[in-house]
């Protein structure tokens, strides 16, 4: 048993945590980084990087079902997972192995093991303990499942979904967030039979309304189906598939069914409230600077409540380590950050719904207008389908940009500069959009909203 001080020690090596050790150290503090597992946490080994490599093996599936419209005469055969995954496991590899050496060659320790709070400022691993002058907590999230279902068997999680080797025949999806309609979009891809089924009203509920709309227009019409509005009541698993029941009475047969309903705090047991940290319902609390109720006590990431995505994690952990440091930071603005849904087609957005804006600054001061993809070149020559809307404040800035197409992602890092630098379409409209891109999409929506509508019809 040996006592160790540092600055600063963080436990869990994910975005949170990484972040906050990479920025802790460039500004010249003393570091221990705690991880059980593998640094990089759920984002790099099951979560981000994993999911969007299987998308990018769906688009490739998709593009060569469809390679005769172009001219291209390839076949569509199969889809072979040991392939896809070693594909997988390969970008995961060489961005650990980066992340690794990264992290190796700053002034970090690296402690391996589970770590628990057992003093307000102190981390026992393995019964040494790591004391901090600051502490932060960052130890992420797991699936959450619903009272009564149990994971395990043809009932999985996202964990398990992404260790299958084998594409299922017909697979069922819980939950139309996120994480589910990802799943959905790759299985169809890939060529199974899909049903979502959601207890709200709309798929990527969090989202405009307009977009769940636009969502649910293009995966009818790619042929995956959709329950919403509907509860579940029940599974029962037997030798080769599940059959699901719903409160509306209906049953639904199928090979697997994926718990997607949302991700849940990881701070059972590890000490945070039997040293005083203040939580809800599993979740830490902390106020805008990021810290708990116990001064020199920080928490990043998904612990904390609100949207839990890594570059939320990777911000909070370069926040808290320059507010450590004295160099008092900006606080982070959750309504900045922008959110991306990578299915196809992908769905992004940053800042406030129509719905949200109009209770937000009164419904008669708030103006929005949708760019139709129809009438972009790049847009046509890709096949896809789709809009920008923008929401602005009557004589006022933009504060929402939501868009749904193929690669629509990749936009919104224009979306949350606007949105951000509280921009008003008469600024943007100034600003040449290189043609032809997706990109220019966005600026014939400012344009048009800043009265001087160019390619568009309305
Ligand atoms: C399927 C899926 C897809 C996703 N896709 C995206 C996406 O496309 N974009 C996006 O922004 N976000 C995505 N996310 C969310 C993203 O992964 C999380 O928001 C992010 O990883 C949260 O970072 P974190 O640091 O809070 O936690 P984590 O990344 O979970 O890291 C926590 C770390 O703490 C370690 N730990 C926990 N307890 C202890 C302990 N007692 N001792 C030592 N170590 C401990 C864990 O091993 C883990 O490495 C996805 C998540 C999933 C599940």
């Amino acid at each position: 048993m040996a006592d160790h001080n540092f600055d600063i020690v963080i436990l869990g090596g994910g975005s949170g945590g990484y972040a906050a050790a990479l920025r802790s150290a460039q500004l010249g503090k003393s570091v221990a980084l705690i991880e059980k597992d593998k640094l990089g946490g759920t984002c790099l080994h099951r979560g981000c990087i994993p999911t969007k490599a299987l998308l990018h093996s769906a688009e490739v599936a998709d593009v060569t079902r469809e390679a005769a419209n172009y001219g291209v005469n390839a076949q569509f055969q199969s889809i072979d997972m040991r392939v896809v995954n070693k594909y997988r496991d390969g970008i995961i590899d060489r961005l650990f192995k980066g992340l690794s050496g990264l992290v190796a060659s700053k002034p970090i320790t690296v402690v391996s093991g589970e770590g628990k709070l057992t003093a307000p400022k102190t981390v026992t691993v393995n019964g040494d303990n790591y004391t901090g002058t600051n502490v932060i907590l960052a130890t992420g999230s797991y699936s959450r499942s619903l009272p009564g279902l149990e994971i395990g068997g043809r009932v999985i999680t996202s964990d398990q979904a992404l260790g299958l080797d084998f594409v299922p025949n017909k697979v069922l999806v819980l939950g139309g967030g996120v994480i589910g309609v990802e799943f959905a979009s790759i299985w169809k891809s890939f060529g199974s039979e899909v049903t979502i089924i959601e207890g709200l009203a709309h798929l990527v509920p969090n989202e405009d309304e307009s977009l769940s709309k636009g969502l649910e227009r293009a995966f009818r019409k790619r042929g995956i189906d959709f329950k919403l509005g509907v509860r579940f009541a029940g599974v029962e698993q037997h030798e080769n598939g599940v059959v699901v029941s719903l409160e509306d009475g209906n049953k639904l047969e199928a090979e697997l069914l994926l718990v997607a309903v949302g991700r849940g705090p990881n701070t059972a047991g590890l000490g945070y409230e039997d040293q005083g940290v203040a939580m809800d319902r599993g979740y830490v609390l902390t106020n805008e600077r990021l810290q708990t109720n116990i001064p020199g006590v920080y928490a990043a990431g998904d612990i904390v409540p609100g949207l839990q995505l890594a570059h939320r994690g990777f911000q909070q952990g370069i926040f808290i380590a320059e507010e450590i440091a004295g160099l008092n930071p900006v606080a982070i603005d959750e309504t900045g950050i922008p959110k991306v849904t990578y299915c196809e087609p992908e769905v992004a957005s940053v800042g406030l719904s129509e719905a949200k804006a109009r209770e937000t600054y009164g419904a008669d001061n708030v103006s929005v207008y949708e760019y139709n993809l129809a009438g972009n070149g790049k847009s046509q020559i890709l096949g896809t389908a789709g809009f920008i809307k923008l929401v602005r404040r009557n004589n006022g800035p933009v504060i929402g940009v939501h868009m749904i197409g193929s690669r629509v992602g990749e936009q919104i890092g224009e979306g949350q500069l606007i949105v951000n630098w509280e921009a008003y379409p008469e600024d943007v409209a100034t600003l040449v959009h290189a043609h032809p891109t997706m990109n220019e999409a966005i600026g014939e929506a400012h344009l048009a909203l800043a009265g001087k509508p160019l390619h568009a019809h309305a």
